[in-house]
Parts: structure tokens; sequence; C-alpha cells
């Protein structure tokens, strides 16, 4: 297996983003032991999206599938700038994607530079098939430190299996695409995973997958568990190999695997901000059920410590069961997700 540690994100780190994660680590222990929720500093790590439009219609997706009820749209540079410069004192890791495909925004090579203007590590989780050389070309001007490509099947038969609108020969393009500059030394920096999403239809290809990865030369190969919302998509899309589930299945239903606490550190160290600036808790609010407030509006760091956000984090250590999002969450439970 390739796994290479991202070594990048140090160059990112600044005393002051120490101190901050820090004080995240001590006001979280203490949150434990008290079980009420101190919220010091700001969260280390943030997604900000860029859209939560979709080329492809995955079947477990609420994006793909146009089941999200809350506005479609895209971020514009301006906004962004805002976004990012809320950020930049306590946070030093960006992810600029949540739901929807980060490259149908157009803008997104803007995106990225202005991030990096405020000295924040960018990840990108894509499924490669809108990078196309032209776009590539773009991106080389100002990359980002980490590309994530999802592509869940090595021909065409199994990748459409799931990757519904796709074509294998196009996300795979996309990556060797930036794989041959990244060779070439016009990458130096770029971080390139290769997430390969287990399924029923496509555990024959795990150790074609591992091959692949080592002879494209890239970072890191990401085996990782399937997440389904109902009996019928688990009984349809789970593998046979347990290994690769995170969810036991039985007679009295899906549930995940592993004991939970009422616990939870990524509302802590973590934070989702929506194209349309909603601060939301984390990346299983899909539909931004949980608003705490608009960063257009009010600074993030008053938002991250507002009643709301503190009264989510409160039930949350009543009982983390009371959230339907949570029942489905890997947070703090010791099992294989990746
Ligand atoms: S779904 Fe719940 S437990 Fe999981 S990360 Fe979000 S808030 Fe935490």
């Amino acid at each position: 297996m390739i796994k290479r540690f991202e070594w990048g994100i140090f160059r990112y780190l600044t005393f002051g983003r120490i101190l901050n994660a820090a004080l995240v680590l001590t006001s979280y222990q203490i949150s434990r032991l008290i079980r009420r929720p101190v919220v010091w500093g700001g969260p280390w790590s943030v997604s900000l999206e860029p859209t939560n439009h979709c080329n492809l219609k995955c079947p477990e997706c609420p994006s793909g599938l146009g089941e999200l009820t809350r506005p479609l749209g895209l971020v514009r540079p301006d906004a962004f700038k805002l976004y990012a410069g809320s950020l930049k004192k306590h946070a030093f890791y960006v992810q600029l994607f949540f739901q929807g495909e980060p490259f149908v925004n157009t803008y997104l090579p803007e995106l990225i530079r202005i991030a990096h203007q405020s000295r924040l590590y960018v990840a990108i989780s894509t499924n490669g098939i809108l990078l196309t050389p032209d776009r590539i070309e773009a991106l080389l001007k100002d990359p980002p430190d980490k590309l994530i490509f999802s592509i869940d099947g090595l021909d065409e038969e199994t990748y459409r299996n799931y990757r519904i609108g796709g074509t294998f020969s196009a996300a795979f393009s996309g990556l060797s695409e930036i794989m041959k500059h990244k060779k070439a030394g016009r990458l130096p920096h770029t971080f390139v995973e290769f997430q390969f999403i287990v399924m029923k239809q496509n555990e024959h290809q795990i150790p074609e997958v591992l091959k692949l990865g080592k002879r494209l030369g890239v970072n890191k190969v990401t085996l990782k568990t399937m997440q389904v919302y109902s009996t019928a998509s688990a009984e349809y899309f789970l593998p046979q190999n347990e290994k690769y589930r995170r969810y036991s299945l039985d007679a009295s239903g899906l549930r995940i695997k592993g004991t939970f606490k009422n616990d939870c550190f990524a509302l802590w160290r973590s934070a989702v901000i929506t194209w349309d600036g909603n601060a939301v808790p984390c990346c299983f609010d899909k539909d931004a059920r949980f608003v705490f407030g608009n960063v257009s509006q009010t600074p993030f760091l008053t938002l991250w410590k507002n009643s709301a956000w503190q009264t989510f984090r409160q039930d949350l250590m009543m009982d983390r069961s009371r959230l339907e999002m949570c029942r489905n969450c890997t947070e703090g439970v010791r099992i294989n997700i990746v």
C-alpha cells in the first residue's frame, strides 16, 4: 500500500496556528471532563464549498441525485476572499470541497490563489472528469497542495456502476495528465491521492488499484469504505469483504460497527462553510440542516462560539444517538473507514 505523509502541511504552520491547535486540544479535553462544551481558539481545518452542483449522478450522493433542498450555486472570488480571510488566523488546512464537484466552479484556480494568499493549505477532491489539458494548465499557475481523485472502477462497466454520467476514460485521463506534469516537475508540492470506494461491484479490482497507484507514482492510495443510507443500498453496494465495510447488517438492520461515545472532536477541530456562506457543523450535514449563521454577515469566530453552535455541541455530549446524521457517522469510532 502506498501511504506517504502530507509533509507540505508544515509549510503553513505558524506560531499562532500551533498555539491555536494547542488551545483547541486543551479545551476539548476539558469539555470531555466536565461534560460541557468549552471552546478556545478556532478550527484548524475548514471545508469551503466551491459549489454544490455536480457533473455526475452517483446513487448514494444527495447532490448528484438532486436531493439537496438548499439552494444550488457557486462561490465567487469576492465572497471567497471574505471566507478565507476570516479563517486565516487559526486555520491552516482548507478542504476546497464539500458537496458537488469543485471543478464545476470555473473560478477554482482563483479560489486556490486567494486561499494561498491567506497562507492556507489547499486540498481538493475531484472525480477528475473536468480536468482537461486546458484546465490543468490554468491549475499549474498556482497548484493546490493536495488533489484527491475519486475513481471507483478500472474499466468502463465497473466505473459506471456507481459514477453515473461519467466515463472511466475521462476520469483516468485527468489523473494521468496530472501525474505526467508531476513527473515533469511542474507540481513539486502537490500531494496526489488515488481514492477508491470499495463496493461489491469493484472489490475484485483492489490488487489492480494498488499496482496502478504504484505505476502512476501517486503519493497515496486510499481504499475507502462506503457510506450508505438504507438497507436496500447496503445490500446492493456493500462489499463481501467485511474489512471494507463500516456497517454491520443483520435482521435488526444497518448499523455503524463499533461503539459511539457521546463525543465529537470534529466539533472542536473543524467546520464547514457552504458556497453561500452558511456555517454548518461537519461534512455529514450535506443539506445544511444545522446552520449556525452566515460568514458574509458575522465574523466566523463569533459564529464558532455562538449559542446555536454551543447548544449543538452540548446536545451531542448529552446523547449523540438522538441526531440521525451522527448515527451514520464514523467520527470517534474505531473502525476502518479508509
Ligand atoms: S455527524 Fe455528528 S458525530 Fe459525526 S462529525 Fe458530524 S456532528 Fe460529529
